[in-house]
């Protein structure tokens, strides 16, 4: 096989014991990108130079036995988070030549862990969108039907794990941008806990809901890296110390008597029947291993959809006010005064959804309109808050399906932004409720695309959000298809 289809783990063994080094394992990833590259699209930059430099580096703490547990481990990063000397756009024009000056705290520890960097993974233009379409760059194709979305905003990184152009990738998740396209793409997406992982020197989308977190082939890939990226942060305010566990070690223990709670809110019309079945077929494996499956109610679910879109665009219409042609970034070069070189500078550096978004947030922050909406959208979301405190109450992980319908056709979507936005119906509540959610693949529709599942737990359950899918994963019968490319 292939080295650049193995996972981390199984990479982790052959790095050891001296059948494989890292050097021949980013050569393969590279020799994969190379080939592929060209239909698949997941990458806006490549770092090959300074990658192969790594893997040597990295095969010399090998050799010593010093290494680390990602030692010699080619990653890819969503483009949305800085990386020192390497250029980090968002998918936008107005940062399409901005080099940061130092690297996101994940980052930093990937590379104290020893990852070794394949690039920047494509995405939707600041992590606006659910198909990966809106990037400056191109779009990026669905390894399973390249006329097909691999879902966003980050696209690329799952996109570029399916189709082994990397072990793992980071996404960042708002709304769903790491569960969706790991849905999408057949692959492992995990959304930690508000606070679990330091956001510094990721680029703000909306900061009240904001996470980052892994993009992997499996769940035990997952585990390990959690335990390199989480962790409190004093560069980052909303980190928070609570101990980080070992969450490789939760994996083998089995989930007998478990209670996985079952929203009738999230099994409504619209959710396409080869979904429904899939899910209904993992809801029996799990019964077949003791656990005991009930019906929870999450209530305010139908509202998820509308608070999200006035807290999101606000705090982005807030966040995004940096982008002004001053500081870093694109500048519009005929501005004929400041304001004319502002006006300039944002009408042509960001897109049209990033605009939309700009102005929605504005208008529900303006005076007048506050109370109506942001306070208010504010308040209904302390409600889906307690709708979850409520329901974990009853059990210990909460499954519903991770999207409605399987990829959809590039284009299908973009003329109509509700369509696009509705398309998330199911994983915007975690991000309002700060709770953890993973998607897991957990079926195949007629046509070969991939389905997944989600899981949410409790605020900083990540252990259980892990030992479920991961008990899960084992014990399915789903056969381990790769993407016929
Ligand atoms: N698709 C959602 C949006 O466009 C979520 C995006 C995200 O999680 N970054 O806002």
């Amino acid at each position: 096989m292939e080295p650049n289809r193995l996972t981390i783990h199984e990479l982790q063994e052959r790095l050891r014991d001296g059948s494989l080094t890292s050097a021949e394992v980013t050569e393969s990833v590279y020799r994969r990108i190379a080939s592929l590259e060209e239909r698949v699209h997941a990458y806006i930059t490549l770092t090959e130079e300074a990658a192969t430099q790594q893997a040597c580096a990295a095969d010399k703490l090998i050799r010593a036995g010093t290494g680390g547990p990602l030692t010699g481990i080619p990653i890819a990063i969503k483009d949305v988070l800085c990386t020192q000397g390497v250029r980090t756009t968002c998918g936008s024009r107005i940062l399409e030549d901005f080099v940061p000056p130092y690297d996101a705290t994940v980052v930093r520890k990937l590379k104290d862990a020893g990852a070794v960097f394949v690039g920047k993974t494509n995405m939707d233009e600041f992590a606006m969108g659910s198909s990966t379409e809106t990037s400056r760059f191109g779009i990026t194709k669905n390894p399973w039907d390249l006329e097909r979305i691999p879902g966003g905003s980050s696209g690329g990184s799952a996109a570029a794990v399916a189709a082994d152009e990397c072990m793992a990738s980071l996404g960042t998740d708002t709304g769903g941008s790491i569960r969706q396209p790991a849905a999408l793409c057949g692959v492992v997406g995990l959304k930690p806990t508000y606070g679990r992982v330091s956001r510094f020197g990721m680029v703000a989308f909306a900061s009240s809901l904001d996470q980052i977190g892994p993009i992997t082939k499996d769940v035990e890939d997952c585990a390990i890296m959690m335990n390199a990226i989480s962790g409190h942060d004093t560069s980052d305010a909303t980190s928070v110390p609570t101990k980080v566990p070992d969450y490789r070690a939760c994996l083998s223990r089995d989930i007998e008597g478990w209670t996985v709670g079952i929203p009738k809110e999230y099994f409504v019309e619209g959710v396409d029947p080869e979904i429904r079945a899939s899910i209904d077929t993992a809801i029996k494996t799990l019964e077949g291993l003791g656990a005991r499956c009930l019906d929870v109610s999450l209530p305010h679910t139908e509202y998820c959809i509308a608070t999200y879109y006035i807290i999101a665009p606000s705090e982005a219409s807030s966040n995004l006010a940096r982008f002004d042609g001053v500081r870093y970034g694109f500048r519009a070069p005929d501005g004929e005064s400041l304001l004319d070189m502002y006006k300039k500078t944002r009408s042509s550096g960001f897109g049209a959804e990033v605009k939309r978004r700009i102005m929605i947030g504005t208008y529900s922050l303006s005076s007048g309109y506050y109370d109506a909406y942001y306070k208010k959208a504010s308040q209904v979301r302390a409600l889906i808050r307690d709708d979850f405190d409520r329901a974990f109450t009853k059990c210990d992980v909460v499954l519903t399906p991770t999207t409605p319908t399987p990829a959809f056709r590039i284009g299908e979507k973009m003329d109509d932004p509700l369509q696009m936005y509705l398309y998330d119906i199911f994983t915007l509540s975690t991000n309002l409720a700060g709770v953890p959610g993973i998607s897991v693949p957990c079926g195949y529709t007629k046509g070969g695309l991939p389905i997944g599942v989600q899981f949410m737990a409790g605020q900083f359950q990540e252990e259980k959000l892990l030992q479920v899918p991961s008990a899960y994963e084992k014990n399915s019968a789903l056969e381990k298809r790769k993407p016929d490319l």
